[in-house]
């Protein structure tokens, strides 16, 4: 996952509500956030995979957003994340043994 990492170990994220750009450090674990632009109080943890993702879907939506286009690109990019995360998973399953024993 690329993010921008700053040299004080701080991380940008975005708010869940609002897309707003939070600086938050990456170092203490689980957090509690609050967004000063829409007052969204929302927990981040660095270290879960599933506030990870979240991350992803949310920085989608801002592109969407901020792009402006249809729906169906949305979907198409849902879908595609979707389809990384699924091969993601079976790779990580996989654990030396291949996918397909000839
Ligand atoms: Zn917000």
């Amino acid at each position: 996952m690329k993010y921008q990492y700053s040299p004080d170990n701080k991380i940008i994220i975005k708010c869940s509500k609002c897309l707003n750009r939070l600086r938050v450090p990456l170092d203490k674990g689980k957090i509690s956030v609050t967004c000063p632009v829409c007052g969204k109080v929302f927990l981040y943890n660095p270290d879960s995979i599933l506030d990870t993702l979240k991350q992803i879907v949310i920085s989608i939506r801002a592109y969407v957003a901020r792009s402006k286009r249809n729906k169906i690109i949305f979907l198409g990019v849902v879908l595609a994340v979707i389809l990384a995360l699924v091969l993601l998973v079976l790779l990580m399953k996989r654990n030396k043994v291949p996918l397909y024993p000839l």
